[in-house]
């Protein structure tokens, strides 16, 4: 790779670095009668406005602020408030998310969606004895991070208009034209993100924590491990010296680290292996689109992939 395209891609990776921290948690308006819809993470929290648009009249709200991880989310009375009106409240499911079911227990008008309808979920990448004790519970055990998929979120972009039809069918050709826009936004990013990878022999990233599967799926990339085996938990003396062998195996360099994963946490493991550590973003905020989110990560990827 020629050194202006790096060069173009370290620049482009500390423009979004630097949006990443600009971040704001997106709040219903003041009182009103518009229909209000939500979704637990960012990520759908934008796929669901590029659909609703501002012509709607939907507004749309995001429960997770940003820098909070949905693994370890606890939510406030506050989020409980705000939600009081809302109609419709947009899931991953699959464990990531569930404190959504208990936030909209006494809120009875409301209608959980979970996006995961007509997707392929992966098996979730454990340690080998987890592997084994769970492996009779499929359904307990699918790898929630499906959004990290531009292919996924073209299923989940179809998924959110028929909720929203359903909910509000006069403004079903709104809808229609909205997805029909945004679809060629996620194929234009599908086909950026195959086109930054196309020439990269090795292809081996370790992450923070086991949410990358799907977009290593996508492109071709090998996920060789990761930091926590299980989201906010931290890894086990046994399982670093295991992940110690992978990354001397695999000759890493990098470490892939998380806005809302503890970096002290892993820092000692990093200093003592040598490995430089830059930034995956599975969440970003209101402000920054899924599409900006998943470009910021490919670039990420691809320059700790140049660096190898
Ligand atoms: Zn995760």
């Amino acid at each position: 790779m020629k050194k202006t395209i790096l060069i173009a891609l370290i620049a482009l990776a500390g423009l979004t670095g630097a949006l990443l921290l600009l971040n704001f948690k997106q709040k219903p308006q003041a009182p009103t009668n518009q229909i209000l819809v939500a979704a637990t993470i960012p990520p759908v929290g934008d796929m669901v406005w590029q659909i609703a648009g501002a012509d709607s009249g939907l507004m749309v709200m995001t429960i997770l602020p940003p820098g909070a991880s949905p693994h370890t989310y606890e939510p406030t009375p506050e989020d409980m408030r705000d939600l009081q009106n809302a109609r419709l409240i947009f899931t991953i499911g699959h464990g990531l998310d569930d404190w959504a079911v208990s936030l909209t227990a006494n809120i009875p008008q409301v209608e959980i969606i979970t996006m995961d309808q007509g997707l392929n979920l992966r098996e979730h990448d454990h340690g080998h004895e987890e592997d084994e004790l769970k492996k009779e519970d499929h359904e307990e055990n699918k790898d929630p991070h499906y959004w990290l998929s531009v292919k996924n979120a073209k299923i989940m972009a179809g998924n959110i208009t028929q909720a929203l039809i359903t909910l509000d069918p006069a403004n079903e050709k709104l809808y229609a034209e909205n997805l029909a826009d945004y679809m060629d936004e996620l194929n234009y990013t599908d086909e950026a993100i195959k086109h930054k990878f196309r020439d990269f022999e090795k292809r081996d990233i370790l992450t923070y924590h086991n949410a990358w599967g799907y977009f290593a799926d996508d492109y071709d990339l090998n996920v060789i491990g990761a930091f926590e085996a299980n989201p906010g938990q931290e890894p086990t003396i046994d399982q670093l010296a295991e992940l110690q062998t992978k990354i001397k195996n695999h000759g890493l360099h990098t470490i892939f680290i998380e806005p809302q994963l503890s970096e002290q946490v892993i820092k000692p493991f990093s200093q003592d292996l040598g490995l430089k550590t830059a930034v995956l973003d599975p969440l970003g905020g209101s402000d920054m689109g899924y599409t900006t989110l998943m470009l910021y990560n490919a670039n990420a990827i691809a320059q700790s992939l140049f660096e190898q």
